[in-house]
C-alpha cells in the first residue's frame, strides 16, 4: 500500500472529549474517525486491523468445527416478547424503530432470541444435534455511558457463537472446547500474558459463567486473583459462599482493574424453554435443547490491545494483527525505485510512505501508527545492498540484506 494513495492524514490533536490513550492514538493515527460519542467509522488502517483480529477468531473457531453464518441485525419483537426482553425495563439498551408498514423493529443488541427461534426450523430430532453457529456482526446498544473510545461503543463488532445440545453433559464438552479455543485466540492476538479466565455470575443453569478479562488500568471491571493467578474472579461473585467454593480466602486475593474481552455462558433452557426449541429423543419423547452462548467483543479487543501496548509515541501493534508488518521509507532516488519494487510485490505487508515529507516526519508517523517494523532504504544502505530495520516495540535496529528481507517477506 502506498500512503500517497490514502486520503487519511495523521492528526496532531485528538478530539477533546477522548480520555483513553488508545482512543486518542487511534483517531490521531487515522485508524478510526469519530462520528459521535460511542460511534466510530473504521478507516482503512483500522478496518484492516479489525479484520486481522476477526480472521484469527474465524480460523480458530472453524478449526473447532464451528459454522459461520450471518443473521440479520433487524429484530422481530415476537421472539423477544416470549423471553420478556422486548420491554425496555428488562433490556435497557434497545435501539428500536418503526416499520413504515406498521409495527416495531429492534436493532440487535445480541442474538440469543432470533438464533433460538431460527433453529426451530432446523432442529427437530436428536439426529439434528449437536449444532452450533457463529457470526461476526454489528451489535447496537444504547449504552448510557459510551467511553474509552472503541472499548465501549453504541455500535460494535461482536463475534457471537451459540451451541445446541441434547443435554448438559454434551453441552459441557463443547463449553470446554470453546474455553480452549478462546485461550488460543487471546494468545494469538497478543493478550495471553494479561488475560484471565474469571469466574462470573452464572444464572439458573450453572453456578458460574466465565469471562475473559484483560488487566488494564482503564478497564471498567474489577477482578480478584490469588498469588499464582490460578483463581480469578469477578467482583460480582466475591462473597463468602463463592470463596469457600473455590477454596480461597478473601485475604489471599488482590484486586486489579480489567476489561471484559469475551465471555462464555451455559444458557441451559433459558431460551429454548420460552421459545420452545425442542427435539424428539430416541424414545420419541419431546425434550428441550440445552444451549450455550459465547461472545467476543472484536472491536473492544482491538481497543484493549491498542490501550495495552501504546507508549508515549503512539500505538504498538502485535505482529499478527498490525495492518501492515513494515513501514517503508526510502531516502534518495535509487532507494525510492527499490522501495516501489518491494511495495509492488508485497503490498499487503508493506506500507510505503512515499509522501512528499521529511524522513523525520515519516518516522514519527510510523511510530504513531504502531507498525511493527520500520524499514529504511537509502543510497547508503543500498551500497551494502541492504535496508535498516527498526522494531517499533523495542527500538532495536539492525541492517538486513535485501535478500534476507525478501526471504522474510515471502515467508510471511
Ligand atoms: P459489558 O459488561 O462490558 O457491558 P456485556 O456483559 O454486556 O459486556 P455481552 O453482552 O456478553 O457483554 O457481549 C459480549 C462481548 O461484547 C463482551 O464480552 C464485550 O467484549 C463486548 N461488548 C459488550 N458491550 C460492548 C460495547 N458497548 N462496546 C464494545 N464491546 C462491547
Ligand atoms: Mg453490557
Amino acid at each position: 500500500m502506498k500512503l500517497s494513495q490514502s486520503f487519511v492524514k495523521t492528526l496532531r490533536d485528538a478530539p477533546k472529549d477522548e480520555t483513553a490513550k488508545s482512543a486518542k492514538y487511534l483517531v490521531r493515527a487515522g485508524y478510526v474517525h469519530k462520528e459521535l460519542a460511542g460511534v466510530y467509522d473504521f478507516l482503512p488502517l483500522g478496518l484492516k486491523t479489525l479484520r486481522n483480529i476477526e480472521n484469527i477468531i474465524r480460523e480458530e473457531l472453524n478449526r473447532a468445527g464451528c459454522n459461520e453464518l450471518q443473521m440479520t441485525a433487524l429484530q422481530n419483537p415476537d421472539s423477544w416478547q416470549k423471553t420478556e426482553r422486548w420491554n425496555s425495563d428488562r433490556m435497557d439498551i434497545w435501539f428500536k424503530t418503526e416499520l413504515s408498514a406498521g409495527g416495531e423493529l429492534g436493532l440487535g443488541p445480541t442474538h440469543e432470541e432470533p438464533g433460538t427461534a431460527m433453529m426451530k426450523d432446523y432442529i427437530k430430532s436428536y439426529k439434528d444435534l449437536p449444532a452450533n453457529f457463529y457470526q461476526f456482526q454489528t451489535k447496537f446498544r444504547n449504552e448510557l455511558r459510551a467511553k474509552s473510545g472503541i472499548m465501549r461503543t453504541r455500535e460494535f463488532l461482536m463475534k457471537d457463537l451459540y451451541s445446541f445440545n441434547t443435554n448438559k453433559e454434551e453441552h459441557d464438552k463443547f463449553y470446554h472446547l470453546i474455553e480452549e479455543v478462546y485461550k488460543k485466540i487471546y494468545s494469538r492476538v497478543g493478550l495471553s500474558d494479561c488475560t484471565y479466565q474469571t469466574f462470573a455470575s452464572g444464572g439458573a443453569f450453572s453456578k458460574y459463567s466465565h469471562e475473559f478479562q484483560t488487566v488494564l488500568p482503564v478497564g471498567e471491571d474489577t477482578i480478584y486473583y490469588n498469588a499464582d493467578k490460578s483463581i480469578v474472579l469477578n467482583e460480582e461473585v466475591l462473597n463468602d459462599e463463592v470463596l469457600a467454593d473455590l477454596g480461597v480466602k478473601r485475604e489471599e486475593l488482590e484486586s486489579t482493574k480489567a476489561a471484559e474481552v469475551g465471555n462464555i455462558f451455559s444458557l441451559g433452557y433459558k431460551f429454548s424453554k420460552p421459545l420452545d426449541l425442542s427435539y424428539t429423543d430416541q424414545d420419541g419423547k419431546k425434550q428441550l435443547v440445552y444451549m450455550g452462548s459465547y461472545g467476543i467483543g472484536v472491536s473492544r479487543v482491538m481497543g484493549v490491545i491498542a490501550e495495552k501496548f501504546a507508549d508515549d509515541k503512539g500505538l504498538v501493534w502485535p505482529e499478527e494483527i498490525a495492518p501492515y508488518r513494515y513501514y517503508l521509507v526510502a531516502i534518495g532516488e535509487n532507494a525510492e525505485k527499490k522501495a516501489e519494487e518491494l511495495e509492488k510485490q508485497y503490498s499487503e505487508l508493506i506500507l510505503l510512505d512515499n509522501r512528499n515529507m521529511r524522513p523525520g516526519e515519516k518516522f514519527a508517523d510510523s511510530e504513531l501508527m504502531g507498525i511493527p517494523y520500520r524499514l529504511v532504504i537509502s543510497d547508503k544502505t543500498l551500497e551494502k545492498n541492504s535496508a535498516e530495520l527498526t522494531a517499533r516495540k523495542t527500538g532495536e535496529q539492525k541492517l538486513l540484506t535485501l535478500d534476507e528481507l525478501v526471504a522474510i517477506l515471502s515467508k510471511v
